[in-house]
């Protein structure tokens, strides 16, 4: 199952396999068993710093004839300190290299947020919780428009198939819109019944833009980092409700949850390091929710960001 993007036509995989908090020790073996179980969609970051070892579990399921390159479809996403003209470009070299990748399939600006510059020579991944806890963020005055049309030469050099943008409100899409010569593929947000965006989801149809959710189980995510809300609310999974949905259709409360999103068009990235979750979320579309469940589950919305770029983590910035 897929979304054709738009402009290029190219089908993007409705499950993929999201790759932050992968340990870097076992990232190599969890993509490579990840393409074993039958998954083609692997959402990579600068960010999550493990680029290098997610290409080399990519490259050995190539090699052992696993799956052709053609056929996997790589997310990689630009990190908030290379969005000026001199290194957007430079960047996107740099990620295929760790990846050891001619192309990737869809390239993301990560946040609509530029932060000051950090050579990957002094620091890389450039890690926000670093300058949170040292007191160091810092922003630079970079307008989208300006890393956009880097990221449309990436396309025209072939570097890149697919572009598109994460955590962008409607205003901001809006506005690219206005002036983009390649209209974003995909924008990827956190959608979870907790946080159901209904007019951004309707904006980004009317305007042919995919959308890709992350953080399908709410809190979930949220509480090994020891989120203040996260850790105080009701997780989804157990949340009465998904549970008697699930146990209606002989499913888990997981796979109601990613159903839920897929069921209406929008692609998911769990991540999980255990083989039976694996499994389990790759395989859940194999049955449909009424349209009572869906609307039952939309119903839970509260409105609960817990990926808030204005309050990380815990801290109040003012993106002037
Ligand atoms: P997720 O919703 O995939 O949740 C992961 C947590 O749920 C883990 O603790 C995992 O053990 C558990 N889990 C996985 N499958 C389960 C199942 N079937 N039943 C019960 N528990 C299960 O959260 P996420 O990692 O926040 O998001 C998924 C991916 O989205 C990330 O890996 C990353 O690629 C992407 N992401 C992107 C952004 C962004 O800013 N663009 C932000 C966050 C995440």
């Amino acid at each position: 199952m897929s979304i054709t993007l738009n402009p290029s036509g190219q089908a993007m995989p409705l499950v993929g396999f999201g790759l932050w908090k992968v340990p870097r020790e076992s990232c190599a073996d969890t993509v490579y068993n990840a393409i074993k179980t039958g998954y083609r969609l692997f959402d990579g970051a600068q960010d999550y710093g493990n680029e290098k070892e997610a290409g080399e579990g990519v490259r050995r399921a190539i090699a052992d004839g696993l799956v052709k390159r053609e056929e996997l479809f790589i997310t990689s996403k630009l990190w908030n300190t290379f969005h000026s003209k001199e290194h957007v470009l430079e960047m996107t070299k740099f990620s295929l290299d760790a990846w050891g990748l001619d192309y990737f399939d869809l390239w993301l600006i990560h946040f609509p947020i530029a932060q000051k510059y950090v050579p990957p020579s002094e620091r890389y991944p450039p890690a926000l919780l670093y300058d949170v806890e040292a007191g160091t963020m810092a922003f630079e005055d970079v307008p989208i428009a300006e890393t956009w049309a880097e990221m449309e030469k990436a396309v025209e050099l072939g570097l890149v198939k697919n572009i598109g943008i994460s955590n962008f409100a409607g205003a901001l899409i809006i506005d690219l819109l206005r002036y983009a010569k390649i209209p974003p593929a995909v924008l990827q947000i956190e959608h979870h019944p907790y946080l159901t965006q209904p007019q951004i989801v309707a904006l980004t149809r009317q305007r042919g833009i995919a959308i890709t959710a992350y953080s399908s189980f709410g809190p979930q995510s949220f509480l090994e980092m020891s989120h203040p809300v996260a850790t105080k609310i009701t997780t989804l999974l157990k949340t009465p409700l998904i549970e008697e949905i699930a146990a209606a259709h002989g499913k888990s409360s997981g796979q109601v949850l990613l159903r839920w999103a897929t069921q209406r068009g929008i692609a998911v990235i769990p991540k999980s390091n255990s083989p039976h979750r694996l499994a389990e979320n790759l395989n859940h579309v194999d049955f449909d929710l009424t349209e009572e469940e869906l609307g039952k589950i939309s119903g839970l919305d509260a409105q609960i960001r817990f990926n808030d770029p204005a309050d990380w983590p815990g801290k109040i910035y003012i993106f002037a």
